[in-house]
């Protein structure tokens, strides 16, 4: 044991109530308490924010954290006060009356840790106060804001390089949960990091169970997905349109869920609104564009469902990332199909040039493609393409749960490309189904397409097979769309199956909604799945527990998981504690908690019996 983990792991004990570190923040924690520099590259929900509030209360000073986002500050402060930890921040909601008394307290040495927006931090009136306090470290919360390459920008953040100038001594960690190399790299050089330690994990969310379905019915789909995995929790819908958004919220409230819009069309006021109900909700459901997302911190946020591919597969990382940052069980849903492949195979041949960039864009909208259409463990997909490798199939995907038959689709492939060509590669789906089911219908007659070789021959297989053959052909790349009417045409890659020299396998699409995999993953049978969720009346007490937090955090106004989160309920139902000794033991159950909680829970555990 080295000298700085005892009063590390003290902290880690009694003001946050957890028995042990996870990954590799003992390490970082140990390096940082000894006065090193830190590049620290977790996943989300990995557990950076111990990496420096830990140091923050082990090192003597005021522990200086930049955060590029209000919301999330304000969160992040509250929990800490929840602990008994004096926290504080400063940005522009802040009055100058109450900011006196932080700046006072920050001069005095009774604040542990101080959160503050990186265009504050770098005002005068900042730094000479920093000048005359004694620093713990500096914190540099969502890094990959300095990088140029990301996705969020903030200029005021090229600026904190001036940190390790001004105050040499104090120890910096940069923390980030963006994956990607060039990020990395961009960071340590606009910090001036390149000396700084490099933390990094895998990326991999175990905890969370990915499954893409073919789109029929997307809303019947959605609202079955709801109903038999989450029936009551928060999560987040994502599409692709502001008006999509708009339709998909009051959809969902006229089915009787609890749906809130949330996109860049909203009135600035109503926006804040919304995002401030969900994070305070249990059960709220956002329906929303990508511009949600960016900064919230809500631990419980138990499913993300795209009913609309994402740009990019690191798009659809980092979204599907904000579900289940406390670890419990959390699914990653999406629906795809027919008209999303054509959509993005238009964008790829749209993109033929071959400068660099649209090149990089070919790359990334073909892989996720191939993601979509894998036949193999998603996860294995994912990771991959970022550069990890997962040795094994993880067991906690639909692929991996469902397995997915492969057939030998070659000569339903040739009938399906040979009536592109006989039709004149100038129709979509829904007519050269026609033809092959031999559907004498008015447009057929019309056009004579009665009368083709290719007419009726493919009666064997649904209109629906058709669909998932024609589906996948698209993503192979054997057929391209045109760009204007939208007609199937023949590619080179389509010739050798074709002229029946070359084999093909395809996929079989699943028949319906596989509702048997999600929940077993939710029932914790999948291998990463977290925490074994619960039975029988642990159940109904977990609810009961519910209500006692929901009132506890009512009077506070406080967000519920600020007072205690899921795992820590889970955990109380189970183990049904009759006293304090044993209402200390739970994870997430530190001093000041267990001074200010156990015993409105206690009385709900005793009344449930
Ligand atoms: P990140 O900032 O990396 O997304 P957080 O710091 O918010 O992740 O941590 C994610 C969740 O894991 C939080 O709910 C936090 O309380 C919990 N957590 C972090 N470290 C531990 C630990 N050592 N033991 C138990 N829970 C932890
Ligand atoms: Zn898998």
């Amino acid at each position: 044991m080295s000298a700085g983990e005892e009063p590390a792991r003290r902290v880690l004990r009694s003001v946050f109530g957890f028995h042990e570190f996870r990954g590799l923040q003992a390490d970082v924690i140990n390096h940082v308490i000894a006065g090193g520099d830190a590049l620290v590259l977790m996943p989300t929900g990995g557990g950076k924010s111990l990496c420096y509030q830990i140091p923050a209360l082990v090192r003597p000073g005021v522990a200086v954290v930049v955060s590029p986002l209000i919301a999330l500050m304000r969160d992040q402060v509250e929990s800490l006060r929840q602990l008994g930890v004096r926290a504080a921040y400063l940005n522009s909601t802040v009055d100058w009356r109450e900011a006196m008394e932080i700046e006072r307290a920050v001069e005095a040495g009774t604040l542990d840790l101080l959160y503050v927006a990186p265009e504050r931090l770098v005002t005068p009136r900042c730094l000479e106060l920093f000048d005359r306090s004694r620093l713990a470290l500096f914190a540099l919360d969502e890094a990959h804001c300095v990088s140029q390459w990301g996705h969020d920008f903030r200029p005021e953040y090229l600026q904190l390089s001036l940190l390790h100038e001004r105050y040499p001594a104090v120890p910096r960690l940069a923390l980030t949960a963006t994956a990607d190399q060039r990020t990395r790299v961009d960071i340590a050089s606009q910090l001036g990091l390149e000396e700084a330690r490099v933390f990094l994990t895998s990326f991999d969310r175990p905890n969370i169970t990915y499954r893409v379905t073919v789109k029929e019915n997307p809303r019947q789909q959605l609202l079955s997905f709801l109903k038999e995995n989450h029936p009551r929790d928060a999560g987040i819908i994502y599409c692709m349109s502001r008006n999509k958004v708009d339709e998909t919220a009051a959809w969902l409230a006229a089915q009787g869920r609890e749906a809130l819009p949330y996109h860049a069309g909203l009135p600035a006021a109503t926006r804040d609104a919304h995002q401030d109900r969900f994070i305070r909700s249990d059960s709220l459901v956002m329906v929303a564009t990508i511009a949600f997302g960016m900064g919230i911190d809500k631990p419980d946020v138990r499913f993300v469902a795209h009913l609309d591919l994402p740009k990019s597969l690191e798009a659809y990382y980092q979204e599907t990332g904000r579900a289940g940052r406390d670890g419990l069980p959390a699914n990653a849903w999406m629906a795809y199909g027919m008209s999303d492949v054509v959509l993005v195979r238009q964008l790829l041949d749209a993109s033929m040039a071959s400068d660099a960039h649209k090149h990089a864009e070919r790359v990334k909208l073909s892989a996720l493609l191939g993601y979509c259409e894998t036949p193999g463990c998603r996860r294995q997909a994912l990771l991959g393409y970022f550069g990890e490798a997962l040795a094994e199939p993880c067991g906690n995907c639909d692929t991996c749960l469902d397995e997915v038959a492969m057939w030998d689709a070659s000569v339903a492939v040739q009938k399906a490309l040979s009536a592109i060509y006989r039709t004149g590669q100038r129709f979509g789906s829904g007519h050269l189904i026609d033809v092959l089911r031999g559907e004498a219908n008015e447009r057929a007659l019309r056009l004579g397409h009665d009368r083709l070789k290719t007419f009726g021959v493919g009666a064997e297989h649904s209109k629906r097979e058709w669909q998932g053959i024609y589906r996948q052909l698209i993503a192979l790349g054997l057929i391209s769309v045109d760009v204007e009417t939208h007609g199937f045409q023949l590619t080179d890659a389509a010739m050798p199956v074709l002229k029946g020299q070359e084999k093909l396998y395809l996929r079989r699409d699943p028949l319906a909604e596989t509702k048997r995999g999600l929940k077993e993953a939710r029932r914790g049978r999948g291998k990463g799945a977290a925490a074994p969720s619960l039975a029988g009346d642990d159940t109904s007490l977990f609810e009961a527990l519910r209500r006692t937090r929901a009132e506890l955090a009512k009077e506070q106004g406080v967000p519920a998981y600020v007072i205690f989160h899921d795992s820590t309920l889970e955990e109380m139902a189970r183990c049904r504690p009759v006293d304090l000794t044993g209402f200390a033991t739970l994870t997430g159950v530190g001093a000041r908690k267990l001074e200010r909680y156990a015993d409105a829970f206690l009385e709900a555990i005793r009344d449930f019996r």
